[in-house]
């Protein structure tokens, strides 16, 4: 869906409750509080606001009052549904990411507002990752986020991140499998137990082999399944045995971070890992708007 789509088929807010309201309770309204269908509208006349119906329902069951973007990333939102679904569209289509400033000047919002639009998003990407393991070859490796990396230094980049307030630099752990899904986010620490925790957990590693560069923390590996050293010293590409996947993925991360987020703190990070990711593993799917919602 591009923008011009989006205001076609959601011109108003009607629309785009109709639509929620639709995919949520396609056979009829659910409370969210006691699963009750025992529902009517609190009061069709004054259920009116600033942007049109409010949408709200009253439980006859346990007497609560809830609308359908409740427990959504939509709840509680005073800005209009059809701003929140533009921004939908423009995260899922921006090849190198949006920062706020871009969201504030695209849909005529505050800076702090299309903040916020931002971070319940991203959180929602962050919710919506796969839980199905890795397999098959698998690339993993690790990079930063923050500072200006310096290939040639790459050993030195390695030594552990300092924390907490001033850091500049943030450690990201990755894999992905050879055209299938990635999974990053920000790492706790680059140490062999750190790396094999993380590989445990996203891997399954009975049925994969594992390719990574010659970082002696991925020995520990070694001995847990199939694994592949790549000595980037020595050549990059040798037939199968290469990074060149996750290592494409994270120019996409990094490219896009130097882009729109270089003055963001660290904390913000994590999300926006998740959003990239999230974008990714979906790269194929025409469908991914529509999902999303
Ligand atoms: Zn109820």
């Amino acid at each position: 869906m591009n923008l011009i789509e989006v205001m076609a088929r959601f011109p108003d807010q009607e629309s785009c409750l109709e639509h929620l309201e639709r995919v949520r309770w396609h056979s009829g309204v659910i409370c969210p509080h006691c699963e009750s269908s025992h529902i009517g509208p609190k009061n069709e006349t004054q259920d009116i606001g600033e942007y049109g119906r409010i949408g709200r329902y009253n439980c006859y069951d346990c007497k609560a009052s809830f609308k359908v973007t409740q427990g959504t990333v939509f709840q509680g939102t005073k800005i209009e549904l059809q701003k929140w679904f533009l921004a939908i569209a423009l995260i899922l289509n921006a090849k190198k990411s949006l920062s706020s400033y871009q969201l504030s000047r695209d849909l005529n919002l505050t800076q702090k507002t299309a903040w916020f639009i931002l971070c319940r998003i991203r959180a929602e990407m962050a919710n919506k990752t796969s839980s199905t393991l890795l397999k098959g070859i698998v690339e993993a490796d690790e990079t930063y986020l923050g500072g200006k990396p310096r290939k040639e230094n790459k050993k030195a980049d390695r030594e552990p991140a300092p924390r907490g307030r001033g850091t500049s630099k943030t450690a990201v752990i990755g894999a992905v499998e050879r055209g299938g899904q990635v999974v990053a986010e920000v790492a706790k620490g680059l140490t062999g137990r750190d790396i094999l925790e993380f590989i445990r957990r996203v891997v399954n590693v009975r049925e994969s082999e594992l390719m990574t560069d010659e970082y002696h923390a991925y020995n520990a590996l070694s001995s847990q399944m199939k694994h592949e050293v790549i000595h980037h010293q020595e050549q990059y590409v040798a037939g199968e045995k290469h990074t060149n996947t996750i290592e494409g993925f994270w120019s996409l991360l990094k490219r896009a971070w130097y882009g729109n987020h270089h003055h963001y703190s660290t904390g913000y990070t994590p999300l926006y890992v998740a959003e990239r990711c999230y974008v990714y593993n979906n790269r194929h799917r025409e469908t991914i708007f529509w999902k999303f919602l």
